[in-house]
């Protein structure tokens, strides 16, 4: 069979280049390092860690991260066993030696028949042949240039702008309400994209305070720090003047507060929804280098969000990134050119073990493409299936921003009680459901009756 080809040797393709070549495959393994550096990374090894040693929550029951695990690790994952094999003590998190980690990375694939490596950067996106890239958060400048010229410069982001996320079942419905701006919108549906959050004067002043106040991260060592009109971080915009929040994302213009009509509030914060299923939303207009820490303390300030829950906090750092939900279809191929497939963070997911799990799987969409068995579509329950689905049809396109796995992903189970007080029960419900979905799209024997006829 035809050779499949993969560009970036990182957490995603080296999983990637593991599950296809354990399916039978023969894969070129692509990485530029260490002939071509980013700043991040510091050796030559595959499946690299940059930053943190952690692969976050290994709770499999409670916790959407954990959850991933499971399923890797179900399906074989070669990131999940070598992280078994250097684990190191760290609660409830799975946390890793990072340099024997990578090693052990490097040296099964460099030694697995059906893997060759080579360590050349490739600098277009090719017409024939099978090919996945997955070439990360630094993908190279060339490249980047190249892939560029193919979706078009707005549909390839540099950077992330990322405004914190709430679950919509912890906003307080009794401060907040439903409406867009002037009422923009045609349909009842466009009009519930918006969720506003009125504030006093008081209460503005008091925002502003902790906003000037609050802790910020700086960018890394060799991070540019470039900010682009319309997403300066807030506390950026605070620290130009009182008053530009309120003459900018928190203007309280074109809304009336259905809780107290005949009050004029003082500024407004305006959430959108961020999920077709409407269980997430963002603060527009709030991205962020505050520290997590700070941030739940600020945003806990708005009224309505007082007890909120947070599916992802605020983020601004270097990250390409493409547009998915317009660029990919449900396996990952670009629309356009359906020969290459796109894994790991530069689809939009964010963090190692996501990136590593869209790996898995366009590892294995690939392979079953190239000998004659293309795979069915991941079950939308299984977390790698709520992932794939929320990058590549679930979010909205126009304010696309990388994506963590929570549960907040999932789609709703009726019947369940919501809130806070009906959480745990609801999470074990959602992971039961999700490991049976797995479960039975590993399993080559699910494949539908017909064939066995
Ligand atoms: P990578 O792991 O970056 O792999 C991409 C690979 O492609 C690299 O090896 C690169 O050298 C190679 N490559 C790029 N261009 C080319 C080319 N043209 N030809 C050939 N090879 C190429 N996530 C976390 O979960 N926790 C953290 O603490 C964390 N900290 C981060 C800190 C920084 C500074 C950055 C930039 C990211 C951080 N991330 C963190 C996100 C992290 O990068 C991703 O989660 C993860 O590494 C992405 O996996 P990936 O396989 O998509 O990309």
């Amino acid at each position: 069979t035809e050779k499949l080809h993969i560009v970036g040797g990182g957490m995603a393709g080296s999983e990637a280049a593991w599950q296809a070549a354990e399916m039978g495959v023969q894969v070129v393994l692509h990485e530029m390092r260490p002939k071509v550096e980013t700043f991040a990374h510091r050796t030559g090894n595959l499946g690299e860690m940059v930053c943190s040693n952690s692969f976050r929550s290994d709770d499999d029951e409670q916790n959407a991260v954990g959850l991933l695990h499971w399923e890797m690790r179900a399906a074989n994952s070669l990131i999940m066993q070598s992280a078994k094999k250097h684990r190191l003590p760290a609660g409830g998190a799975l946390a890793v030696d990072r340099d024997p980690f990578a090693q052990t990375i490097t040296d099964i694939l460099t030694a697995h028949p059906n893997v060759a490596i080579s360590y050349e950067e490739v600098t277009e996106l090719p017409d024939q042949g099978q090919w996945i890239f997955a070439t990360g958060p630094l993908t190279s400048e060339t490249l980047g240039a190249a892939i560029q010229a193919e979706t078009g410069a707005d549909r390839l982001a540099f950077f992330d702008a990322i405004a914190p996320i709430v679950y919509a079942e912890s906003i307080d419905m009794s401060v907040a309400w439903m409406q867009s701006r002037y009422d923009k919108g045609e349909t009842e549906e466009e009009q519930k994209a918006y969720l506003n959050c009125p504030m006093t004067k008081d209460e503005y002043e008091t925002f502003i305070d902790a906003l000037l106040a609050a802790d910020k991260t700086e960018f890394h060592e060799g991070e540019t720090a470039k900010y682009f009109d319309g997403c300066l971080p807030i506390e950026v915009m605070a620290e130009r003047g009182r008053e530009t929040l309120r003459f900018g994302p928190m203007k309280p213009v074109g809304l009336t507060n259905i809780h107290k009509p005949d009050e004029k509030a003082y500024a407004v914060v305006q959430l959108r929804r961020d999920n077709a299923l409407g269980t997430l939303f963002n603060i527009v207009g709030f991205q962020t280098k505050m520290k997590y820490g700070a941030q739940t303390d600020v945003f806990k300030m708005i009224p309505g969000l007082q007890d909120a829950s947070f599916a992802r906090l605020g983020g601004i750092h270097r990250n390409t990134f493409l547009n998915s939900p317009t660029l990919l279809d449900s396996q990952m191929r670009m629309r356009s050119k359906p020969n290459i497939r796109f894994a790991g963070q530069v689809t939009g997911v964010e963090g190692y073990v996501e990136s590593a799990s869209m790996g898995l799987l366009a590892g294995r969409m690939a392979a079953g493409e190239l000998l004659g068995t293309p795979l069915t579509d991941v079950p939308q329950d299984s977390a790698h299936g709520a992932l794939i689905h929320h990058i590549t049809g679930g979010a909205e396109a126009k304010t696309f921003q990388p994506m963590n796995v929570n549960f907040g992903l999932f789609r709703p189970i009726d019947g369940l009680k919501g809130g806070r007080r009906g959480r745990k029960d609801r999470y074990k419900a959602y992971t039961d459901r999700a490991k049976t979905a797995w479960s039975e799209w590993l399993d080559p024997s699910n494949e539908p009756a017909l064939l066995a006829d």
